[in-house]
């Protein structure tokens, strides 16, 4: 495998393609830090990628100042909270993939939101119409608030793989909510295109819409409120949050919702109460499966299990591609097999996986044996899409597939980070309130909003079709999307990488693998490149410059044509080189530009002149 690599990089440079390596973001001072937002940076010693400069380099000082990944990572998420608030927080979920360099294990931590006990297979159909409920009806409610995972997510990393207390690692995010950060545009925009909803709510409207209005470019903005959680979580643990008071204000938020008495704009909808309780906080347990296993080209990819489909549809996709020589098909042949197996993937997704998929049914949709089953795929012609699910040897249990593909559109919410120590030890996490603003409810006095994940349940059975895998029901955990992959070369990291984006996580995730192993890209150049997002479906999403590039000979194919979208995910991604080299990757551009950050330039010595000295001590996880 090292020799396929090898190869492939030879070829890389031989061609003119490698990147020059970018200059690595000097160090930088307690939070809030000065800002850099390199995309891509290299070097030695630990890294860490994220979509925010702030985070990046809180993540970043955790490593330097001699603390593991999962340290920096849980670090890293809780200024997201702060400075994301709108994708990220205490009030949702998400999947904790690890790599731990002793053992040379792939561990999970799936913190999804779970259903409360009061779910029931109706909850998104309105009693009044017999109808499902719009889709903003359902999110603008307390009905798609799912009991939140990601607190104890942060907890049980630190406690299993960490060496520093939650109360230490929530101590930057406490300092840039206590003084505040410059907003930017991504942040304006996002409150922007929340508006409305932000201004049904009166602790919303008061964090997030000061004098009635979005927050301005380069102004300052604080949370008291999210500090004084934080503060209060550190002296408490989360049992304040799952048993205590935090949990109390969020039952009764969910129950009755914090509406302003005279909102500005109208909302159009009923906000319902939802049902979740203290007893629903009280009982979440999280779960710890084990990750998605597949090979592609000789790596091992590891990724996320149920109730995410990431890791099936990924792993499934790839083994389809796997069966194609793929580095010497012409481009645009070699992305129509692409898009394909992505599309049988999907198909695949749709009618089998939920979170009480079986196991046996996921290890068969990951085998290759299954892929081949499935290799209906032709360089030369494309696939009619939509196309049905494959057969599966015994599929459902009492699970049967729907008719026809159901794979929506999603809005550009959720965060991904990646970090890797000095040690070797990997983090990939995604984590997510749902959409943007997730179900627009702050808190009343906690500062942090409410997520909708239960809106990733199908609202309903359609008519006419076979049982759905998603349908609600307590307890139950809706279907993600959501793809923290690793990549091992014979046990040793060769990559990790994640994205937000709904359904087109899959589609981001599987596009990067596809550039770097097979496309002959870098890994900047892999997760810059346009992206399209094959679900199948006929109308397929494509950036406008994967349109321009390549629309016009995959129709010649037989694809269908895209519909253009602004842009696809916002991945974060580490490569693993030889002697130790560690290449950090975030969005140069998408989501207004990510933040890649390296302890050092250049191998141990070097550092310690540019970092003021770095000391590598007891480790907490084994030297490689
Ligand atoms: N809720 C989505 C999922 O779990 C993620 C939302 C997004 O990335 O936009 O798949």
């Amino acid at each position: 495998m090292r020799a396929y690599r090898a190869g492939l990089m030879a070829a890389v440079a031989a061609a003119g393609l490698v990147v020059p390596a970018t200059p690595v973001v000097a160090a930088g001072h307690a939070v809030p830090p000065p800002v850099s937002s390199r995309s891509t940076a290299a070097g030695y010693g630990g890294a860490v990628a994220t979509v925010d400069a702030t985070a990046t380099a809180v993540g970043r000082d955790v490593l330097r100042s001699g603390g593991n990944a999962v340290d920096a990572a849980v670090a890293a998420a809780a200024t997201l909270g702060v400075t994301e608030p709108f994708s990220a927080g205490i009030g949702g979920g998400g999947f904790f993939v690890y790599y731990d360099a002793r053992s040379k294990r792939v561990h999970t931590i799936d913190g999804r939101e779970s259903a409360p006990a009061s779910t029931r297979r109706d909850t998104f159909v309105d009693p009044a119409t017999g109808q499902p409920y719009a889709f903003e009806e359902a999110r603008i409610s307390g009905l798609s608030v799912g009991v939140p995972g990601t607190l104890l997510t942060w907890e049980a990393a630190l406690r299993k793989w960490g060496t520093r207390s939650l109360a230490a690692s929530l101590r930057p995010a406490i300092r840039a909510a206590d003084k505040g950060f410059a907003v930017d545009a991504t942040f304006r925009q996002q409150v922007l295109e929340n508006a409305a909803v932000f201004a049904q709510f009166a602790p919303t409207a008061q964090l997030f819409l000061p004098d009635g209005r979005a927050p301005e470019v380069g102004s300052t903005h604080r949370n008291p409120d999210l500090a004084d959680t934080y503060r209060l979580i550190s002296r408490r643990g989360v049992e304040a949050f799952y048993e205590g008071p935090i949990g109390a204000d969020i039952a009764a938020a969910v129950q009755d919702p914090p509406v302003a008495d005279s909102p500005p704009r109208p909302w159009p909808y009923l906000i319902r109460p939802g049902g979740l309780t203290t007893t629903d906080l009280a009982g979440y347990e999280l779960r710890f499966p084990a990750p998605t296993h597949s090979s592609y080209r000789g790596y091992d990819i590891y990724g996320m299990s149920t109730p995410s489909s990431g890791g099936t549809a990924v792993g499934e996709a790839l083994n389809i591609m796997e069966r194609f020589d793929l580095r010497h098909t012409p481009p645009a042949k070699a992305l129509s097999v692409h898009l394909d197996a992505s599309a049988l993937a999907f198909a695949d997704r749709d009618a089998y996986v939920g979170d009480d998929t079986h196991p046996r049914v996921l290890r068969e949709l990951l085998s290759d044996r299954y892929a081949a089953t499935r290799a209906v795929v032709q360089p030369d012609s494309a696939l009619p899409k939509p196309t049905a699910p494959g057969e599966l040897s015994d599929p459902y249990g009492s699970v049967r597939p729907p008719t026809a593909a159901t794979s929506g559109e999603k809005a550009k919410s959720t965060t991904n980070l990646t970090v890797a120590d000095r040690w070797g030890n990997v983090v990939e996490y995604t984590l997510t309130i749902e959409q943007t603003g997730g179900n627009a409810m702050v808190v009343p006095g906690r500062g942090f909003l409410l997520n909708n994940e239960l809106t990733d349940f199908s609202f309903a059975q359609r008519a006419g079709a076979l049982p759905d895998p998603n349908l609600p029901a307590p307890g139950k955990r809706p279907r993600s999307s959501m793809s923290p992959t690793v990549v091992l070369d014979d046990g040793e990291p060769f990559l990790a990488v994640g994205s937000p984006g709904g359904a087109t996580i899959i589609t981001t995730v599987l596009q990067i693998l596809f550039n770097r192993i097979d496309r002959g890209m870098s890994l900047s150049e892999a997760v810059a490149a346009p992206r399209a997002s094959q679900r199948n479906s006929d109308t397929p999403v494509a950036e406008p410059a994967f349109i321009a590039e390549y629309e016009s000979e995959l129709v010649a194919l037989g694809q269908p044509a895209f519909r253009p979208i602004a842009e696809l995910g916002a991945a974060t991604a580490i490569e693993f080189q030889d002697q130790r080299r560690l290449v950090a990757v975030a969005e140069p551009i998408r989501r207004g530009g990510g933040s890649a950050a390296v302890l050092c330039p250049a191998p141990n010595g070097a550092c310690g002149a540019v970092d003021g000295g770095i000391t590598v001590t007891s480790s907490p996880g084994a030297p490689r």
